[in-house]
Order: C-alpha cells, then structure tokens, then sequence
C-alpha cells in the first residue's frame, strides 16, 4: 500500500496525499533554443509528462527561461546550483517549483532569502539531496556518501524550511548506485511525512538506465514511497517519460497508454512478424487507452497465449486474425486486418473519451 504523504501543489499539480504517482523529465537542450525547449516539452507532454525540470545555469538566461515558462503547457521546476539570487529570479521569471541542493547554497541566510520568495511566489521546492555533492560537514562526520549521511543531511535542510514556516517541499535523495538509493529512500520514508520524489542519478544509457532505475524505482514504488518519478536516462526527455510509464504500468499501479503483450518469436512465426511488430508499436502507444493489446507471431498458439489482451492480432503466413480475450472472430489478409486492428484500438480511445 503507498505511504501516505503530506500532500504539496506544484503549480496545478498536486504531488503526495491521495493524488497518483506523477510522471516527470527534464530537458536537455540549452535555454537559448527558445522554440526547440517549447517543442520538446510538447513532445514529453504528448507522451504524459506532467513536470518539466528546466537548469538554469546563469543569469543570462533568465529572459529565455521566461519565455519557455510562458508556454509551458505543464509545471515548470528550475534547476539551480549555488546562486540563491538566480533560485530568487526563476520565481520571478515564473517558475512553479525550484529544485535545490542547500548545500550549494552557502549561508542559512541565502536559503532564509529564498524561502522568502518561495513564500511571497506561492512555490514548491524540491531539496534535491544528491551524494555527489554532500554538505562537507555532514560528509566529514559520516566518512563516506552513505544512504544515512543522504538523509541526515535532507532532515537537516527541512528543519530550515520549518522553522521558517515553509512546509510546500518534496524532497529527493539521489545515488548513482542502486542499493544506496533505496535505502536513503527506506529510511527516510519511516522518518518524514514529506513527498518523495524517487530516481536514480546519472542512471546512464539505455538499457543500462532503464535497468538500474527499474530495480531502484520498482523496489521502492513496490513498498510504496515515491510520489513522483523520473527516469534519467542518456537520452531525449520523451524516451524517459516512456519509461516511466511502462514502469509504473507494470507494476499495476497507474497506466495511460495500452500495454503491449507480444510473444519472443520461435519457428512458428512468419518472417514478416518483426516488420509489423515495429510498424504497428507506435500507432498503439499514441492511443490514450489502459488496456492490454496483443501482437503474436502465429494464430495457433498466440490466441491462447495472449488471453488477458482485450485486443489482439496474430499473424499466419500473409494472413492474420483479429481475436478477443483470446478467441479469434476474423480472419483477412494481414494488410486489411492490421487496417481493422488500429481503427479498433482507435473506436476504443473514443469511446473510452466520451465515457470519461
Ligand atoms: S505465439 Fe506462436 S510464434 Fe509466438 S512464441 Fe508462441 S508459438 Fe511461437
């Protein structure tokens, strides 16, 4: 069962409490790609992305920061390092949540002036603790980045922003190292109320990102901590969103886009079955539909293997079939029938959207 946390706004988007475990990315491009940075948060939104996270290294790029915001359909968090004013700036310029790592930011007093914007902009922040970059103090007492020393130091940042009245955070504690995140996130979910926001650092390429993150997240998200997620992966924002989806749908906790069961191939297969596969994978994944769909490579076994699919197609040398729950109720040749299978799947989306 998820662990109920205290319940923070992001702009629109409620995080924590009863609200679903919300899908967010980053950008990758620099700031001065005013359009390219719109366009590519369009794209991520396409794919469910419900939070962007925007760096924002240096004041010169406030005015491009701005005009991004502006448009941005969802959420936007700036990223910041070591400059409290620059954490002050993206509030004004119209960001809806800040993410920091104190630590960068010197004096008590520069985080008291931020929390003081956080205030008077209504904004969340994000206490980003990361073990790259521990609070010397804290890393000394310690000895090493451990997963205690990552809590210890985000426990210490929140009784800043307590005892200056700021209670809007949700709080992160990244490792590049797999066992170290889930027990920095273990451990301080049995000790804070506040919202998590779960992932892996510097995950890497895929596949390599998606396994790690898959583990750390699934792991965590099974025990349920984690109240927004991001896969950080070596690679465009919208093939993290994806993931995060196919993640979160996996585990049965939420799903927006169909689940693709499809058999591993054997002798029975027709030698088309991987073209198709390909062709028809993006035309399924765009239907905003939570259902289970089928593509297996023979109509003899593929049926009774795929019986959990609402929706399935098989495919038999140059013909193919259309079946239900595993029973087959059309046969044609495969143009015709994959023609039928995605007006099908389509009908289902506009149904489903009229239902709802
Ligand atoms: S569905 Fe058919 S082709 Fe696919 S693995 Fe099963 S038997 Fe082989």
């Amino acid at each position: 069962m998820r662990k109920l946390t205290k319940e923070i706004k992001v702009g629109n988007v409620g995080i924590g409490g009863n609200n679903p475990v919300r899908v967010q990315t980053m950008n990758s491009l620099p700031l001065r790609l005013v359009e390219e940075n719109i366009e590519q948060i369009i794209k991520t939104v396409e794919y469910g992305n419900e939070i962007i996270r925007l760096a924002l290294p240096d004041f010169d790029q406030i005015s491009y920061f701005k005009a991004i915001t502006k448009h941005s359909p969802i959420p936007v968090i700036a990223d910041i390092h070591f400059h409290h004013k620059l954490a002050i700036e993206a509030l004004k310029a119209g960001a809806n949540a800040i993410r920091i790592n104190p630590g960068n930011f010197g004096s008590k007093k520069n985080l008291e002036e931020i929390i003081k914007a956080l205030k008077d902009y209504n904004a969340a922040v994000r206490i980003g603790v990361n073990s790259g970059s521990l609070d010397k103090n804290i890393l000394k007492k310690h000895g090493k980045r451990s997963y205690v020393a990552l809590v210890e130091s985000a426990l210490e940042y929140i009784k800043i922003f307590e005892d200056n009245d700021f209670f809007n955070l949700k709080v992160s504690l990244k490792s590049s190292d797999v066992r170290t995140t889930i027990e920095a996130y273990r451990e301080f979910s049995k000790r804070s109320e506040y919202p998590l926001h779960i992932g892996v650092t510097e995950a890497g390429p895929i596949p390599e990102g998606i396994i790690k993150s898959s583990v750390a997240l699934g792991n965590l998200l099974m025990e349920g901590i984690g109240d927004t997620i991001r896969i950080s992966l070596t690679a465009p924002p919208e093939e993290e969103v994806k993931v995060c989806w196919e993640l979160l749908g996996a585990l049965g906790i939420r799903r927006k886009f169909p689940e693709i069961i499809s058999c591993p191939l054997c002798g029975r297969a027709t030698i088309n079955f991987e073209k198709r596969l390909k062709e028809m994978i993006p035309e399924i994944k765009k239907r905003k539909l939570p259902i289970k769909v089928a593509i297996m490579g023979c109509e003899v076994n593929g049926p009774g293997e795929a019986k959990e699919a609402e929706l399935g197609i098989a495919f038999s040398q140059g013909v193919a079939f259309l079946f239900k729950k595993g029973v087959i109720y059309k046969r044609g040749n495969e143009e015709d029938i994959i023609k039928e299978f995605l007006k099908t799947l389509k009908k289902m989306e506009d149904e489903r959207s009229t239902v709802l």
